[in-house]
């Protein structure tokens, strides 16, 4: 018998209450931000009881949280949920979750299609999770009043503009619910962290108010909405004080935070009193709008040594006609400024961007703009995407489609000229020291161990390669080490232990 799809709420909790102490597995797909959603659904559920387990073959309910950003996201996440299902009806799983974007996007889809799936919960909505799993939440430690009196919560003007112009809107998405999503968590809520014992991440804003016309995820996550100051300097400390060294700030876009809390460089002022926090050895964040990126963000960055000397700006494009019509705004001149000016600023800085191939009317010479930007950019990182043609989108109407063999040939030129700047770039530091965090053995041979510096972000960038581990015998995960680089390759280096 095909199990009946149920959503479960809070009120439908109290009946639901499985009686002994429930073993459950996750799935996390997607980007940082969707990690940490999995861990506030981990924490919750840990507090109430459910032991949480890597094996989805031992356990008793299942979660899939998706990642809905383009198509190929999409794929998995379902690809996922399917083989998950698997356990239901070979394993020990009596119950099957989808949580994340997918969910945001197709709710009444995944009700009506997907039998196997038993309760589904939004990005909005992640204390759901206990009734879905039918437990009872644990009860709440009181707030502490004064990290949430300090300044009222209002919304950005741009955002306010941006809704009564329908950016947010869902009507033409079929079985997604008209409410956007409002949550935010603080750091009161639990946690149980899915990444090493020495770095987490910290979403500190939720949602985005920006137009980009090929972009969904404000529709997923709502607006823009920052967590208050002093919650997320709470967080911090308590994770440092659980041992972790490396902090990441995350968001949609983190250089708009604050602003709706009438702050004015927020994330600077945020850096600056999270840099004072003793013992935390790197802090970084992800993701700078291009034309948020301040004198004052940047002479932060410069003045604290724990501050990693590492910026990920996504810029999308060099084009000025490509970047309008993405309704995003700027060209290569200003692009190319605005790095002068954070390498002058920032010396030693690593800049990572991303781009799109195939926008909808990219031609020969916008592509050729772009390309030859990189080439005077010379930047440390770069990730490039082909166009996805996302339903909802604003771009998704625009006429003049690029053909799919044209976006992945131009995705493939660019990638293959990053790989010649990123190969000389790699053998310049050849003979230089960096301070390492070591990760463990590598993932690619037990023969290695791996680390990064401050200028590889976790799971994004290229990785150190330790062969020689120097005057030590053996090397701790998640502790700090002086390395040499001794040998390079496209991406990674290769590195000995000195200290
Ligand atoms: S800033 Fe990023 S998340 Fe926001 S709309 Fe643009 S691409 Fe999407």
């Amino acid at each position: 018998m095909k199990p009946e799809l149920t959503e479960i709420t809070g009120e439908g909790a109290a009946s639901a209450v499985l009686e002994a102490r429930p073993r459950i597995g996750f799935v996390s797909l997607g980007c940082p931000k969707n990690l940490v959603d999995s861990e506030v659904m981990m924490g919750l559920l840990n507090q109430a009881g459910a032991e949480i387990t890597g094996e989805p073959e031992t356990a008793d309910i299942l979660v899939v949280n998706t990642c809905s950003f383009i198509d190929k996201a999409k794929q998995e996440s379902i690809d996922t949920i399917l083989q998950m299902a698997q356990h239901k009806v070979s394993g020990k799983a009596q119950k099957l979750i989808v949580a994340g974007c997918l969910v945001e996007r197709y709710r009444d889809e995944i009700r009506k299609n997907m039998p196997e799936v038993d309760a589904v919960v939004g990005t909005g909505e992640l204390e759901a999770i206990l009734a879905a799993a039918g437990l009872a939440p644990a009860q709440a430690p009181p707030m502490e009043p004064q990290l949430f009196s300090i300044l009222p919560s209002t919304s950005r003007p741009e955002g306010d503009l941006r809704e009564s112009q329908g950016r947010f809107a869902r009507e033409q998405w079929e079985g997604a619910e008209a409410r956007l999503p409002q949550y935010l968590y603080d750091h009161t809520t639990p946690r149980l962290l899915a990444t090493q014992k020495s770095s987490a991440y910290i979403k500190i804003a939720e949602g985005c108010d920006h137009p980009c016309s090929f972009c969904v995820i404000p529709n997923l996550r709502g607006k823009f909405r920052s967590r208050r100051f002093a919650s997320v300097v709470a967080e911090a400390e308590q994770l440092v004080a659980q041992g972790v060294r490396e902090l990441t700030l995350i968001g949609q876009d983190t250089t708009c935070y604050g602003e709706d809390l009438g702050m004015k460089d927020g994330l600077a002022q945020l850096l600056d009193s999270l840099a004072r926090i003793p013992d935390l050895k790197w802090l970084r964040f992800l993701y700078a709008y291009p034309n948020k990126v301040t004198g004052r963000l940047l002479d932060t960055i410069a003045r604290h040594d724990n501050i990693c000397k590492y910026l990920d700006m996504p810029l999308q494009h060099a084009s000025a006609a490509v970047l309008k019509r993405m309704r995003r705004g700027g060209n290569a001149d200003i692009f190319l400024k605005t790095i002068e000016r954070v390498r002058s600023t920032v010396p030693g800085v690593a800049i990572r961007t991303t781009f799109i191939t195939g926008f909808p009317g990219e031609t020969e010479a916008d592509f050729a703009i772009l390309s030859d930007f990189i080439r005077a950019a010379q930047l440390d990182w770069l990730g490039v995407f082909s166009y996805s043609d996302e339903e909802g989108s604003g771009a998704f109407d625009l006429s003049e489609k690029v053909p799919a063999r044209t976006i992945e040939a131009r995705r493939r030129s660019l990638m293959r000229q990053q790989q010649a700047i990123s190969r000389k770039s790699r053998a310049r530091l050849v003979g230089r020291r960096f301070d390492l965090l070591v990760e463990g053995p590598s993932e690619e041979t037990p023969l290695l161990w791996e680390g990064r510096t401050e200028h590889q972000a976790p799971e994004i960038d290229g990785k150190v390669y330790i062969n020689d581990f120097g005057p030590l015998d053996q090397l701790t995960p998640g502790q700090f080490y002086e390395c040499e680089i001794t040998e390079s390759q496209d991406y990674d280096l290769v590195g000995r232990i000195v200290l």
